[in-house]
């Protein structure tokens, strides 16, 4: 008999847990509590156009999730647009930094040649850098700090400012004197390290959900499996050899679960069941992306640009990314990220997008941008776990055999991206494919 796997949540974690059970020819029911799949990398509509909870970036490191896409039927050739890594600032501010089409590491030691913005000591520095983090091969006897990090390796002020804080921020969403610097490292190891092909960095050209998610879904429903949206599972428990699940007013039987939810929420149905002190442990970083809707015409030079955030000065904003350049259909409309953003938020979001009009007017010299025709700020609270040092992460719980965790929570090593979450829903369901045959 074909075994049934109850796989609950249906962000990348869940589908890509539920796409790889499929099919390996499991029947599979995937229950989401929202009405739309993708959980924090999801589609939403905002004044008719369809966009993201949060602008997202990807890396050509994210390998699961390119792997699945095709194997769902998106190309990601024509989904993302496809850049060589960089960091650049708005035109005569800050750095100029864009990775060379020539094979690594060559690409890097280029590009670093030809950057602006940069003086001969920062670049010997991060030469120095990279050359020590190769020896060490990326690995820490003690993990410590980002800061403590750059402090021993002697990174000068700028470096810290234009490059290592904006990184660190971008990929941990944790602030450097809180980061773990082992995480930190293995993703340099894995995008920098790495081929050329790996440090590209990929910005979506459809929402997040049609991304993945939506066929993901569609193809686990191709597989003879179920997809149940607007489902929240409120209970599980053991029952003879096998689960049984209850959403409001239903009762369903699985001989498997994997549990793909967020963090509090296998914390609440894991509770009755086995401890949950790990789960409770980790703590999470908010994350606020401002949508500004200009004339359609108005463009950036790049598609997206780093920003030099200054709350002293109002401006909180970190990345901006022009989605005309992305999607026809978004022109003139930029998305602008402000990570681990508790700060930027406090004073409402109104302010907020105010004051990175003024922000995006005052970087790019251009005033008219201080006059969005429309403004929408998406703050996602609970947009990740706090990324800090020795963290240690929430494993399947040995007492509830069959019953495998998933989330981005869970990778080991990683932070909180859509390729942790990726991975951690294929190695739960190979755990589970594996134990059961
Ligand atoms: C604003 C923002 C920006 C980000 N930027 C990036 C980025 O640039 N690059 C990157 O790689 N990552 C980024 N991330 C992180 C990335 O989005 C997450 O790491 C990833 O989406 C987590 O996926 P997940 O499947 O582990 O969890 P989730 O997405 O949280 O999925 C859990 C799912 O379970 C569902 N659920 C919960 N409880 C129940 C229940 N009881 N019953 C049924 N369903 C339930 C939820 O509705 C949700 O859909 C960002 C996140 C945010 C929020």
């Amino acid at each position: 008999m074909t075994l049934h796997t109850a796989v609950i949540g249906a962000g990348w974690a869940g589908c890509a847990a539920a796409v790889e059970l499929a099919a390996a020819g499991r029947r599979v029911t995937l229950f989401e509590a929202a009405r739309t799949p993708g959980g924090r990398a999801r589609q939403v509509t905002v004044q008719g156009l369809s966009l993201d909870n949060g602008q997202h970036i990807l890396l050509g490191a994210y390998r699961e999730s390119l792997r699945l896409m095709r194997q769902v039927g998106i190309d990601p050739d024509t989904a993302l647009l496809r850049l060589p890594l960089q960091m650049r600032y708005p035109p005569g501010t800050g750095m100029d930094f864009v990775a060379a089409a020539l094979p690594a590491p060559l690409h890097l030691a280029i590009a670093l040649w030809r950057a602006s913005g940069l003086s001969r000591a920062d670049k010997l520095a991060l030469m120095r850098f990279s050359s020590a983090a190769r020896w060490m091969d990326w690995r820490l006897n003690t993990d410590c700090s980002v800061t403590e990090l750059l402090e021993r390796f002697n990174q000068t002020d700028t470096l810290i400012r234009l490059m290592w804080r904006p990184l660190c921020i971008a990929a941990l969403n944790t602030p450097p004197d809180r980061a773990s610097a082992q995480v930190f490292l293995n993703v340099l190891k894995d995008s920098l390290g790495a081929r050329r092909a790996d440090s590209d960095m990929l910005l979506p050209r459809c929402d997040l959900s049609s991304l993945f998610p939506n066929q993901a879904a569609h193809f686990v429903e191709q597989h003879l499996g179920q997809v149940q949206t607007g489902t929240r599972i409120t209970a599980i428990n053991r029952h003879d050899q096998g689960w049984q699940l209850a959403s409001t007013g239903a009762i369903h039987h699985a001989d498997q679960i994997v549990l793909a939810t967020d963090i509090g929420n296998a914390a609440t149905l894991l509770a009755p069941l086995t401890d949950v002190t790990a789960l409770q442990a980790l703590t999470h970083e908010p994350i606020t992306t401002c949508y500004l809707q200009y004339p359609p015409d108005r463009r950036l030079p790049e598609p997206f640009h780093a920003l030099i955030d200054d709350p002293e000065q109002q401006h909180w904003g970190q990345f901006v990314f022009d989605r005309g350049q992305l999607d026809a259909r978004h022109d003139g409309l930029f998305a602008v990220v402000v990570s681990v953003s508790t700060e930027a938020i406090a004073a409402g979001k109104a302010a907020l997008a105010s004051a990175i009009a003024l922000q995006l007017a005052h970087a790019f010299s251009r005033p008219e941008l201080t006059m969005p025709i429309w403004s929408q700020v998406i703050s996602e609270k609970r947009a990740t776990f706090s990324c800090t040092p020795g963290l240690l992460r929430p494993d399947s719980p040995a007492s509830l055999p069959g019953l495998m965790l998933a989330g981005d929570y869970t990778t080991i090593a990683y932070p909180a991206t859509i390729e942790s979450a990726v991975r951690s829903g294929v190695a739960a369901a190979r755990a589970l494919l594996a134990r059961d045959g």
